[in-house]
């Protein structure tokens, strides 16, 4: 909708990939237009002569125009839909075909590091063929998160509802940055209630949110940083929610947040390794439980980002 309200014409046609006459903005101003003549027309025909004949003639003109008017914006319309569905397949094709080439280099790169533990390979080979291994886990992240992305965009996203012990999830995903928080002298603080009820969600993909949400006030908090994490109770909801005293977001960037490969402009100079798509999936994810994602950040400042899960108990009855 932000597209047709455009009133850049010319930006409007980039964007839907049609021409500029195509594109609905100016079948709309087209429309008006001829609409505006044949009312005044109509009024003025109607004052000087009494013929009904002219005044159904120029009504059917009318209809006539919002038919083909109507018709040009419906065909741009199907065109621009046919070729969104053309691209969710071929992003889910693509990223398909991609994993098994991938998996095989990871086993391959595992098989070798194996080699060294017996000795048969050097030092300066172990560390080549680790770099090798560390591109390609990289890949196939992002492979899986092309995957989701499609998944979510065909509609075909499966969620498992379930009870889940999220502070297991937290504690876990804390042990896995634990390294790089200590590395880079980031404090990092987990928060919780005595004892959190379980939710009901997805186990796996919780913790892809988790780790993301995670990921990013890490990335995005500058070093000697602090992150708190707290799990609250609300109503029939566990609240997760991840505080960081890093680069932050622009305000006038922050609508965007949770579009697909969005980035914001500010981070490019601290951290430029991103794609953009993880908040956008895991927006989708948490909704799909039943659940909220939203968040409050000052640029400079930090960010805190927050998402409710409903509890098990209640969904289960
Ligand atoms: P990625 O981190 O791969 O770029 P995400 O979808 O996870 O993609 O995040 C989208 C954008 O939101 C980031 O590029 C960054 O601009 C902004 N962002 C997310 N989390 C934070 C945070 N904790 N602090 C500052 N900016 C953030």
């Amino acid at each position: 909708m932000r597209i047709v309200n455009d009133l850049n014409l010319k930006r409007q046609a980039r964007h839907l990939g049609v021409e500029v006459w195509q594109t609905p903005g100016f079948l709309f101003i087209i429309l008006g237009v001829v609409a505006i003549i044949i009312m005044t027309a109509t009024f003025y025909i109607a004052r000087e002569y009494d013929s009904p004949e002219a005044l159904i003639l120029l009504e059917s003109l009318v209809v006539a125009v919002i038919l083909i008017v109507g018709n040009t914006v419906i065909g741009t319309f199907e065109q621009i839909a046919r070729l969104n569905k053309m691209k969710s397949e071929f992003v889910s094709v693509a990223s398909h075909q991609l994993r098994t080439p991938l998996s095989a280099i990871r086993w391959e790169t595992e098989l070798l590091l194996s080699k060294f533990r017996k000795g048969s390979i050097s030092e300066k080979q172990r560390q080549s063929i680790e770099n090798i291994n560390a591109m390609g886990i990289k890949m196939t992240h992002l492979v899986n998160d092309l995957l989701d992305v499609a998944r979510i965009d065909q509609g075909r996203l499966i969620i498992k509802k379930e009870p889940v012990d999220i502070s297991a999830i937290i504690k876990e995903a804390l042990a896995e940055v634990s390294s790089i928080v200590k590395a880079r002298n980031i404090e990092a603080v987990f928060d919780s209630e005595k004892k959190t009820p379980l939710v009901f969600g997805d186990p796996e993909k919780l913790k892809m949110v988790v780790d993301n949400l995670f990921n990013n006030s890490v990335k995005y908090t500058t070093n000697h940083g602090k992150i708190e994490i707290k799990l609250t109770k609300k109503d029939s909801f566990v609240i997760f929610s991840i505080k960081d005293n890093g680069v932050g977001i622009p305000a006038e960037q922050q609508e965007r947040i949770f579009n697909k490969f969005f980035r914001s402009d500010n981070i490019v100079k601290y951290q430029t390794e991103g794609t953009g798509l993880g908040l956008y999936i895991a927006k989708n994810v948490v909704e799909q439980m039943g659940g909220k994602i939203w968040f409050d950040s000052v640029e400079n400042l930090g960010s805190i980002f927050n998402f409710s899960i409903p509890i098990a108990r209640r969904s289960k009855k």
